[in-house]
């Protein structure tokens, strides 16, 4: 018996013994598409030997779920908890290496997904659940696997839990539907939305289409009717399929701009900007070691609001930021060099120099360096610098803080310039290193000031990338290193 999986939108197929089914209706769909070369077919044995599951916990009862390299569309499903039971909202296979999980946190009491993309493997997670797919019974024919677990519903609205509901939207698909979390969002509401309602790079704006690959848009009237049944649900942040694709907030207005705009193109009138996009109001920090203090530099949206210099960690944390991104080490190793200090080595390739190993608790925590240097030989059969012995006080004060404030999070300016900048770039110690760095951040509407008080240029612009990697966190945006890793402690976030 095997079941075959269309490589290319990683729909499951139902038994078709030794040989595949002779096409992907789904990618033969005028909304998917066939790659070049043909159709291509992969069973989960072999998804197992080529993926990995990767968890990410996106804000408090929402935990992503994806493959490490992505599969299919490269979506992510989304664990939503409530007290009326777990959802899984949208799909992705290799269900075993994440059922223990799932489990953990109470299993499932539905699976609901937004639109044919994105069904893969829903009939396994069902069966490993005991749960129903929750399928738009417009959409009924899409069903590759069909099995009594999926409950085809009619009519607009769905109930899931008393916090959430289920829409049918349209658009993309007759049956898409979207889920409304009224607790998401610490209580502002969220959106679920796949790619019923696109979330555009840039993390601002959203849109709509018939066909993505074709590039057929929707009817005006249509996008008009989604539009007006959003208006009856208030959300402030909208999930899109994708690990960075997320609108941390202004959800309502960005839904009411794109309709606005897509209709004004679709009907031919002048082509101006229209009204601006909302503006994202997210405050976040970004720390780095000044001197003897800190410099903290707050973004608010894409501005700079505040960029000062402290003596105390403290003083940073009195802020009002939803993540404050500080370039210490956080997690200080018991007896093992830190996974995280190596792999930000072979990110940042030239610059690995930059990178420094974090000593192990025993030795930041000796009275002396000399006693510091005899435990770290001792137990690791290394020294350690005296320069990292130097900075023992402050890793072990924020390492205790990061423990009890969840905002904290470890960044390394220079992973986070090389994220941005997509490669290695020059020293920050020659002049066109930082001309480089303040271009990258003007590229993403970061202006940096031009000075700012007691803080010298490369402090102020590290604190400026720690900040960006900040937002990237709070929108749920950001990737660790390790890659695998799944808490907020023990990675460097990029
Ligand atoms: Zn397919």
């Amino acid at each position: 018996m095997t079941r075959f999986l269309c490589r290319t939108c990683g729909t499951e197929y139902a038994d078709s013994g030794e040989s595949p089914p002779a096409a992907c209706a789904i990618c033969e769909d005028d909304r998917q598409y066939v790659p070049e070369g043909g159709q291509q077919w992969t069973t989960l044995a072999d998804l197992r030997r080529e993926h990995r599951a990767v968890l990410r916990e996106l804000e408090p009862r929402l935990t992503g779920i994806g493959l490490e390299p992505s599969f299919g569309i490269g979506q992510r499903a989304l664990l939503l908890e409530s007290d009326g039971g777990n959802v899984l909202w949208d799909c992705v296979p290799l269900l075993d290496e994440m059922a223990s999980f799932v489990e953990s946190r109470g299993g499932l009491s539905a699976i609901a997904i937004s639109h044919p993309h994105y069904y893969t493997t829903m009939i396994e997670w069902a069966h490993a659940f005991d749960c129903p797919v929750l399928i738009h019974e417009t959409d009924r024919e899409w069903v590759m696997r069909p099995d009594p677990a999926v409950e085809l519903w009619s009519g607009d609205v769905r109930e899931l839990a008393p916090e959430a509901k289920l829409l049918r939207l349209g658009g993309h698909f007759e049956g898409g539907q979207v889920l409304h979390w009224t607790s998401g969002a610490d209580g502002r509401g969220a959106l679920l939305s796949g790619d019923i309602v696109q979330v555009l790079p840039g993390q601002r704006r959203v849109s709509f289409m018939y066909s993505y690959p074709m590039l057929i848009p929707l009817p005006a009237r249509e996008v008009e009717r989604m539009g007006g049944t959003l208006e009856a649900y208030e959300f402030d942040r909208i999930y899109g399929a994708w690990w960075n694709r997320v609108v941390s907030a202004g959800g309502n207005d960005a839904v009411r701009w794109a309709v606005d705009r897509y209709v004004r193109a679709l009907d031919r009138e002048p082509q101006d900007d229209g009204p601006p996009p909302p503006d994202d109001d997210l405050r976040v920090a970004g720390v780095d070691m000044a001197g003897g203090g800190w410099a903290v530099v707050v973004l608010e949206g894409s501005r700079v609001v505040e960029a000062f210099r402290c003596e105390t960690f403290a003083e940073a944390l009195l802020l009002d930021a939803a993540v404050i991104a500080v370039d210490i080490p956080i997690g200080i190793p018991e007896r093992e060099p830190r996974e995280a200090d190596a792999e930000a080595r072979r990110f940042v390739g030239p610059r690995a120099s930059s990178v420094f190993m974090t000593p192990i608790r025993a030795a930041l925590e000796a009275e002396t360096y000399a006693e510091a240097r005899e435990i770290a030989t001792a137990l690791t059969g290394k020294s350690l610098s005296a320069q990292a012995y130097a900075l023992s006080r402050r890793i072990l004060e924020v390492d205790e803080y990061a423990a009890r404030d969840p905002r904290i999070i470890e960044v390394h300016p220079e992973v986070s310039f090389c994220e941005l900048a997509r490669r290695p770039i020059p020293s920050k110690r020659r002049l066109e290193g930082l001309v480089e760095r303040r271009r990258l951040l003007r590229e993403e509407g970061i202006e940096v000031p031009e000075s700012a008080p007691r803080i010298k240029e490369p402090d102020l612009l590290d604190a400026t990338v720690a900040a960006w990697t900040a937002r990237r966190y709070a929108r749920g945006a950001a990737a660790p290193l390790p890659v695998t890793h799944r808490e907020r402690i023990g990675a460097i976030w990029r």
